[in-house]
């Protein structure tokens, strides 16, 4: 190490070759011998020593760095005491799996047999792939201060950083089952999650399916805590009656209760995603395991929800993303108007208009009517946004062309599920029409599989859309709403068998009230 300091002339480098290759950059420690140097070369290497004032709190320091950049800290100690006082650090770091390498300086080599020098990368390696934790280097006294000629230094290459692991495909699709079949899903926010940096994927699965979800301590922010879906208010309650949790990056350790009774259903469903094989399964028998890297296995569970029909939940929350504030919003249908009513707040009196007392199906394309003509004299520019169910647009939906000879930029929206409370799928439909005449043998519930009522609208001038997938809805909903001069409907396809969700969860209700 000295031979380094001087073949470069003793020069504080800026992050060189050793330090930017090995990408360490902060060192915490207490030097004394035979550490010292160490220290020294390492600034000059471009590594930024932090002196501390226990071994303890520099392990500390040191293991937090591992965690917020992803590549471990280093601790420095001297043997003996100092390796000691720094136990506390590397056991913290281990059970949190945060990546941390601690070196430390022993007697020389000819009083104990010792680990080369050279282990280095490999030690980084350790402390960063699979689960991250905590190692040790020991470097020899003599080895400190060795001199050596600079052409026999050798450098060894970085390691590259972590291999990104991916769940087996039948797991993903089985944990996909399982959260769509699920009446009060949970998703559980860890500090691995925190670690992988998954945030926005994790975001995006949130608000995808309409989960509702807890953070750990440390995992607090990962999604914001304000965001409607937080139940971190009512987390007991939570725990205690979802019947499917979803684990990301936490362990059923004291923090959640071992995931055992009372604390959590007899019968609850858990899937885990971990990137430590040996975590699955710990304490429960999960229904799924999902064996990898955080970030990348839920943008694997992402894209598999993107292909699965929509449901009412995802459909509104992309409703409520992309709609203006103060718009005039017209809703009638049996689930289209109910789960509406909790999931598109109002933000002004008057600008909500539904089947109201009576209950009445077919008033929704007459009062949008009413609502555009008022807001084109009063309140120009005020939008119109008109959610159907496609049994409630039926009833008046020859309006169309009085939309459309009066050319009231009014937005339909069809929450299309091929029926009455609940419709069939065109597979269904076909299957039950083999048992002979519809009239006999389709539930009366059911309406044409797939029907295009966006085509109507097309038929007058209007501007018609057929959606299937989140990105297909968002892509319309943004092109209507910023063309202020065309009618438009969007006919959104959506699970026939998709329902509301039980209100036994006071959240889903208050806070999107
Ligand atoms: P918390 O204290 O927030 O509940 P834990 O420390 O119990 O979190 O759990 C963190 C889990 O995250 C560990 O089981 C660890 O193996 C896992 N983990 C760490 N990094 C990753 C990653 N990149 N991908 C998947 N799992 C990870
Ligand atoms: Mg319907």
């Amino acid at each position: 190490l000295r031979a380094q300091v001087r073949a470069r002339g003793g020069d504080r480098q800026p992050a060189g070759r050793d330090s930017v290759q090995r990408n360490i950059e902060y060192m915490f420690g207490i030097v004394g011998i035979p550490v010292t140097e160490i220290a020294i070369a390492a600034q000059a290497v471009g590594i930024k020593y932090v002196g501390m004032r226990n071994e303890q709190a520099a392990c500390y320091a040191a293991s937090a760095v591992g965690y917020l950049t992803g590549r471990p800290g280093v601790c420095l100690v001297v043997s003996g005491p100092g390796f000691l006082h720094a136990l506390g650090g590397i056991a913290n770091a281990t059970i949190n799996c945060w990546p941390l390498i601690v070196i430390g300086g022993s007697s020389d080599r000819n009083q104990e047999t010792m680990g080369a020098f050279q282990e280095f990368p490999q030690a980084v390696r350790t402390s960063m792939y699979g689960r991250p934790g905590s190692c040790y280097i020991d470097i020899p006294g003599d080895f400190v201060n060795l001199q050596v000629n600079k052409s026999s230094v050798k450098y060894v290459e970085c390691c590259l950083p972590p291999p990104i692991s991916m769940a087996e495909h039948s797991a993903v699709s089985k944990a996909a089952s399982v959260i769509a079949l699920s009446k009060q899903p949970l998703l559980i926010v860890g500090k691995g999650a925190a670690y992988s940096h998954a945030e926005n994927n994790i975001r995006k699965l949130v608000e995808l399916c309409g989960l509702p979800f807890l953070p750990t301590p440390m995992a607090k922010g990962v999604v914001p805590d304000n965001h409607p879906n937080c139940v971190a208010a009512a987390r007991s309650m939570a725990l205690q009656h979802a019947d499917v949790i979803i684990l990301l990056g936490a362990r059923l350790n004291w923090i959640l209760h071992f995931g055992l009774p009372p604390r959590y259903r007899q019968d609850v469903k858990v899937i885990q995603i971990d990137i430590c094989a040996e975590e699955l399964g710990n304490n429960v028998m999960p229904a799924a395991t999902l064996l990898g890297d955080i970030n990348a296995v839920t943008q694997q569970e992402l894209a598999l929800q993107k292909s699965l029909p929509m449901n009412y939940y995802t459909v509104f929350h992309h409703i409520r993303e992309l709609i203006p504030k103060d718009c005039i919003l017209v809703s009638e249908g049996a689930n289209t108007m109910d789960i509406g009513r909790t999931m598109l707040p109002n933000f002004y009196p008057r600008q909500r208009l539904d089947a109201g007392t009576f209950g009445t199906m077919g008033v929704g394309l007459g009062f949008a009517i009413a609502a555009a003509m008022v807001a084109r004299d009063r309140t120009p520019g005020r939008r119109v946004i008109c959610i159907e169910g496609d049994s409630a647009f039926g009833f008046s939906g020859m309006e169309l062309e009085t939309i459309c000879r009066y050319n009231l930029p009014i937005l339909i929206i069809v929450v299309n599920n091929n029926g009455i409370y609940t419709g069939l799928d065109a597979n269904s439909w076909e299957e039950m029409l083999k048992f002979g005449d519809p009239a006999t043998c389709v539930p009366p519930v059911s309406l044409l599989p797939n029907a295009h009522y966006e085509k109507i609208m097309s038929a007058f001038g209007g501007k018609g859309y057929f959606v299937k997938t989140p990105e297909e809805l968002q892509n319309a909903l943004k092109a209507s709403v910023s063309d202020k001069q065309t009618p438009s409907l969007i006919n959104v396809m959506i699970d026939p068998q998709s329902e509301r969700k039980k209100q036994e969860f006071p959240w889903l209700t208050r806070s999107n009230l």
